[in-house]
């Protein structure tokens, strides 16, 4: 049943709109549903019920902001991408005998007793993780619209200007992973294609006037022939005589020669981010003067207030060379929190610099208003942000003159340590250790124990001495446990810790803290990241007294445990007045600090984590080199404070180092641990082909199953190994911190790590 509508179609343009929005709710009332559902405390009914509420409850919200496009089918009961292989019939063959479809939808998610989850990864270099879609030979694209004309329905009954959200054929399948030795997804474009294409008239046929396809890949250096897949794909699915008006969306960085390539294609809409890319890119495609282009003014991504003057003067700057422009967020506000009236706490000064997803949309219909009505129509908005502003760069908090003399007189001076190999006879001299020497990565199982004196003591029903006590009692059972097992460097265990970043952002000048800043990670988890705000700086000590506390305890060598600025920063709000490298030094002369104090309180090996280190990786080639230089020096910073004799660790949470493989040698930590129980070892001989030539720990075994490992597998692993490095490189621990894990499975595995490690010593 096929309409035919007129071509070039007659659609309402729209001004104002966001690209996507938050999901978790406001109090993360949907993943109190989910994990509800999942624990049967309700059912499904019960789920969909407190989820419709919040989509209504959100597209209200932005119709009343006054958003003339409302974003819809950006909704998710886990992951768009999961969604996306949903719609698309991409679900691999082992989850089909589920039969009941949100089982079948969150076993795909996260596995069941019996079937393998789907892998899960970060999404671009954002802190978002993503389901990623396996396609092997089997595999059968088809669609399965329920989810998105269900969504456009629901609003359409509410009166809401809908415009559904797919994620784009491109990304879907560049995003995908290939399986069972199928060539990569990419080359199943044109099936997908006509797959979208029946989704195109499914949409128009229920109503839908335009239709967000995403394709943030457009931005990226994953594709060789990104342009040419993309002209192809919206010259096929742009030729369509039955269909929504098609808005391209592309965000994370510059478009480069895809825009041009977008904009030949007869689509209606382009969304470009001009956060991440500068505006001059327009001017020079002259097929954009038949095109909307809706322009990401406003940073989705990060939590500073936009300036509306210079923003406006942006969208100004525009106005010659397209057909019609519409003001939008960068990407989804999913990245930021909800809004700034969660936090009354915030001082007044801060809070008037930061605007949160709602400020943020407020901000787009502003400068809509602006855009369409003239600047006076907008003047006291701009004033405001301009005192702001203002505000903001005059704030002695944004300054400290000691950090930056400090900081410049210690880069001038160098960051080496001595050579690797004296460090190493010193280090020996004094640790005395063991070959294959047997560690942990850190953390160990949260235990009910913990999380109980953690929520009485932001009751109030326990004070800051009686926490403490009981985090010392939970340390001193943790080093028991080691003792006991044999392991030959221990750790405290880190209970004291929420989080190992906020933990540190806490006690650092120059950041703050949300009360209610969540921000969904994955599924249902939801992190609060801190705000990078000003110059950082170390009133005290952060974690002298737990470490020598631990060391009290034992004889054997307790390893101080640090969070690596690089990290630091991945997990934060970042400061947007000043490169990331200036800000990642300040955060790094912090750790070198904190570092020299344990040092001095007797530490003997300090393990500085850098898990994030590959996840801050730049989108385009271009911009990686340089990134990985101040990253590199930033932790060198760090860890360079320490006499030779003291041995500095880090830990690295991924396998497949690829382009970042000589960075890690750079990094010239003593000892590096590095998850590899996936990957059987192979690591061990890559690295040492890249020129790493320290010590390495690569995990023997994965600590994110509840499996417990036996000890022939483990010497197996350890062999491999060997066959790669020599015993005096070797290191023995798990791929990862243990705090996910369950008490009796982290020692019954340690007990065979341990047993592992003396059966190869024996015959090493
Ligand atoms: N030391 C941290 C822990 O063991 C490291 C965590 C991580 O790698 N993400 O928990
Ligand atoms: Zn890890």
């Amino acid at each position: 049943m096929r309409r035919t509508l007129s071509v070039p179609r007659t659609v309402s343009p729209f001004t104002a709109t966001t690209l996507g929005a938050p999901r978790i709710g406001p109090h993360r009332e949907l993943k109190r549903a989910i994990e509800g559902y999942w624990a049967g405390r309700i059912d499904k009914a019960q789920l969909e019920s407190v989820a419709a509420d919040l989509r209504a409850q959100t597209w209200n919200q932005l119709t009343a902001a006054g958003l003339d496009s409302i974003p819809v089918n950006t909704f998710s009961y886990y992951d768009q991408m999961l969604d996306t292989a949903v719609l698309l019939g991409a679900l691999p063959g082992r989850y089909t005998d589920l039969t009941h479809e949100l089982d079948r939808y969150f076993a795909a998610a996260r596995g069941t007793a019996e079937i393998a989850p789907l892998e899960m990864t970060k999404w671009f270099d954002t802190n978002y993780h993503y389901i990623v879609p396996e396609i092997g030979p089997s595999t059968q694209f088809s669609l399965n619209p329920a989810k998105v004309v269900a969504e456009l329905e629901e609003a359409q009954e509410l009166g809401i200007a809908a415009r559904p959200v797919i994620i784009g054929p491109i990304t879907f399948l560049a995003l995908s992973k290939a399986v069972d030795g199928a060539e990569p997804p990419i080359g199943r474009l044109d099936e997908l294609i006509a797959v979208y294409a029946t989704l195109l008239a499914t949409l128009a046929n229920h109503g839908a006037e335009w239709v967000q396809i995403d394709e943030p890949v457009l931005a990226t250096d994953m594709l060789d022939d990104a342009a040419d897949l993309a002209r192809h794909a919206y010259n096929v699915l742009g030729d369509l005589s039955y269909r929504p008006a098609i808005f391209v969306a592309t965000y994370f960085g510059e478009l480069t020669d895809a825009l041009p390539a977008l904009a030949a294609t007869p689509v209606e809409a382009i969304g470009i981010d001009l956060v991440a890319g500068s505006a001059s890119t327009v001017a020079v495609v002259p097929e954009l003067a038949n095109k909307t282009v809706v322009a990401g003014v406003v940073d989705g991504r990060n939590i500073w207030r936009t300036d509306l003057q210079s923003a406006l003067g942006t969208l100004a700057s525009l106005l010659g060379s397209v057909a019609h422009l519409a003001v939008s967020t960068s990407c989804s506000t999913l990245h930021v929190p909800y809004a700034l009236d969660a936090e009354p706490d915030i001082d007044a000064v801060l809070r008037s610099w930061l605007a949160f997803g709602f400020e943020k949309v407020t901000e787009v219909v502003a400068l809509a208003k602006g855009l369409t009505q003239g600047r006076e129509a907008i003047a006291g908005e701009v004033a405001a942000s301009n005192g702001a502003i203002a505000s903001r760069t005059s704030d002695p908090r944004l300054h400290n003159n000691d950090v930056r003399e400090r900081l410049a007189s210690i880069l001038a001076s160098g960051l080496t340590r001595g050579q690797a190999a004296d460090r190493r006879k010193s280090q020996d001299a004094r640790l005395n250790l063991p070959v294959l020497p047997t560690t942990t990565i850190g953390s160990y199982p949260q235990t009910v124990e913990i999380r109980k004196a953690r929520a009485a003591l932001v009751a109030g029903e326990i004070d800051d001495t009686e926490y403490t006590n009981r985090m010392k009692a939970e340390v001193e059972s943790v080093i028991r446990l080691q003792e006991r097992l044999g392991i030959d460097v221990l750790v405290h265990g880190e209970p004291e810790r929420n989080d190992m970043v906020q933990y540190f952002a806490e006690q650092l000048e120059g950041f703050f803290a949300t009360a209610n800043g969540w921000v969904q990670s994955y599924g249902t988890r939801c992190v609060r990241p801190p705000i990078l705000f000003g110059d950082v700086a170390r009133p005290k000590p952060m974690t002298v007294d737990w470490a020598t506390y631990a060391q009290s305890l034992t004889d054997k060598p307790v390893k101080g445990m640090l969070t690596g600025p690089v990290t630091i920063l991945a997990w934060s709000f970042v400061r947007d007045d000043q490169p990331l490298a200036d800000s990642a030094n300040q955060v790094a002369l912090a750790i070198r600090d904190e570092t020299v104090d344990l040092e001095a309180a007797g530490i003997a090996i300090i393990q500085v984590d850098e898990p994030a280190l590959r996840e801050l990786l730049p989108l385009r080639r271009k911009d990686k080199d340089a990134y990985l230089d101040w990253a590199v020096s930033a932790f060198r910073l760090s860890t360079s404070g320490v006499a030779d004799a003291t041995q500095i660790h880090t830990h690295l949470c991924y396998s497949e180092f690829g382009e970042v493989i000589g960075a890690i040698a750079d990094l010239d930590a003593d000892v590096t641990s590095v998850e590899a129980a996936r990957s059987h070892m192979e690591i061990v001989g890559d690295l040492t082909a890249a020129g790493f030539a320290n010590s390495i720990g690569p995990g023997v075994y994965d600590i994110h199953s509840p499996r417990v490992p036996n000890t022939g597998e483990i010497a197996d692993g350890l062999r491999a190994a060997l066959s790669a490095v020599g015993p005096e490189r070797l290191w023995v621990n798990p791929d990862c911190g243990l705090k996910t894990r369950k008490a009796d499975e982290v020692e019954a595995a340690l007990r065979n790590m341990v047993e592992a490690a003396k059966q190869v010593r024996a015959d090493a």
